[in-house]
């Protein structure tokens, strides 16, 4: 008999679990509370979709258990992300490891895996938002022997044997970005781990009028005065602070301990290939080619005239240039948040199926659990690799 799986959220992993319950047998009904699925799909990578990267490690995925995600990621990674999406008509670009489709066009993504669930017979339920779950007893229902679960949505209880919380998380200010996942996880035993922005902007207590600036450089990330983390690549400055992608990729750590009450401090590095004595050395080289420069003209070639203004207003400018301390005093928040860290602990679910060790039959996928990858395509391929193999085993039991 083919297994009846409700899919909760047509994100990413939801489409996918879809589909892949489909394909091995399922009869599968997706409930999204938006009016349209896939809403964040349509705004990653500015529109144009990075859906996956070539450059797969485990240190660019980040959980509270760091084998968790592995078995999923080599069980349908890059590679089958590639062979699947070709399969469905989206040519891939590779822009440095980054893969785009050909189009450019998020939405051409999102156009393929529903036509493809649509395809394979599942329903996709809009405007339906799950409020409640339930666990039955083997017997309970008389259609489902076996047990399974109530599906809760107003006026309506929908039944399945298996049940896939793919409902994401509260980050972006995308609609359909909640919490109501961990809400329903927790109603049948689940722990959840207290979710904190992640991929977003870094709010410092030092405001510099150096509001539109982008220059390469190099953060480094402390908590109580010790190094945790640090990236490279074109910084943002903004009014409030710092972005960009290297802030992106230290900001998971800064909205953890922020929350933790500890002490922030972003370093920044504005000529990360000298070292210090290096980059004295290189002034002093410009100071003798032009004797008749000011401390300041010798900045300029090197740095933007903002930055530099900001440069000039600390006590040594050339020591600044290397190590300007800010102190975080928080984050853009789940608003500006392109991902969650935290969510479902990972150790009450198994890494070869996303089966739930709580409750049989009930899965998980995306990024309602403890897992969020780095800037580069790798939430996405979380959201690819882990609903094929929740999509999978829930229809086959
Ligand atoms: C601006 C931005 C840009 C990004 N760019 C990239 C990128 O280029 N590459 C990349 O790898 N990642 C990117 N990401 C991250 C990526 O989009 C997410 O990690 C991914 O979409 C997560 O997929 P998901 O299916 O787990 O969740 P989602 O895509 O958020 O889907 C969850 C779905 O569940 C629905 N839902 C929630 N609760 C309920 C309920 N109770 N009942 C019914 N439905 C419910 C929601 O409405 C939603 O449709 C970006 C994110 C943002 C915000």
């Amino acid at each position: 008999m083919s297994k009846n799986v409700i899919v909760v959220g047509a994100g990413a992993s939801g489409l996918m679990a879809a589909i892949k319950a489909a394909e091995y047998g399922g009869r599968v009904t997706i409930l999204e509370q938006n009016g349209l699925p896939g809403r964040k799909l349509l705004v990653t990578g500015n529109g144009r979709c990075n859906l996956t990267n070539t450059n797969q490690s485990r240190e660019c995925y980040h959980c509270s258990n760091s084998f968790f995600p592995l078995p999923a990621i080599a069980a349908f990674g890059q590679q089958e992300t590639v062979q699947f999406f070709s399969k469905l008509g989206i040519y891939t670009v590779n822009r440095g490891g980054y893969l785009y489709p050909h189009s450019g066009q998020a939405s051409q993504v999102l156009g393929v895996l529903t036509m493809e669930a649509k395809a394979r017979g599942v329903k996709i339920r809009c405007n339906t938002g799950v409020k409640a779950v339930t666990r039955m007893n083997p017997g309970q229902h008389k259609v489902l022997p076996e047990g399974g679960y109530a599906v809760r949505v107003e006026g309506y209880t929908y039944y399945c044997d298996a049940l896939i919380l793919a409902n994401g998380s509260p980050a972006s200010s995308v609609e359909g970005a909640c919490d109501s996942g961990y809400a329903l996880a927790k109603s049948l035993g689940h722990t959840i781990i207290r979710p904190e922005p992640a991929l977003v902007p870094l709010v410092t207590r030092e405001k510099y009028p150096w509001h539109g600036v982008r220059t390469e450089g190099k953060v480094t990330l402390y908590v109580e005065n010790t190094s945790v983390a640090e990236s490279e690549g074109e910084l943002q400055l903004t009014s409030y602070g710092i972005s960009g992608i290297p802030v992106f990729q230290v900001s998971r750590e800064a909205a953890r301990a922020l929350g933790d009450g500890q002490s922030v401090t972003a370093c920044l590095d504005f000529f990360p290939d000298f070292d210090p004595e290096s980059f004295e050395r290189l002034m002093d080289a410009r100071q003798t080619n032009c004797p008749y420069k000011s401390e300041r003209e010798l900045f300029v070639g090197i740095f933007p005239d903002k930055l530099i203004d900001v440069l000039m207003t600390q006590k040594n400018p050339r020591k600044a240039a290397k190590n300007l301390r800010l102190t975080v005093t928080g984050t853009g928040g789940f608003e500006k948040a392109q991902v969650c860290s935290g969510g479902v602990l990972t150790d009450e679910v198994d890494p070869f199926t996303m089966q739930s060790w709580k409750s049989r039959n009930l899965f998980f996928s995306g990024e309602i659990l403890d897992v969020d990858g780095i800037c580069g395509g790798y939430n996405l391929q979380w959201a690819w690799s882990s609903g094929a193999i929740a999509g999978r085993h829930a229809a086959e039991g």
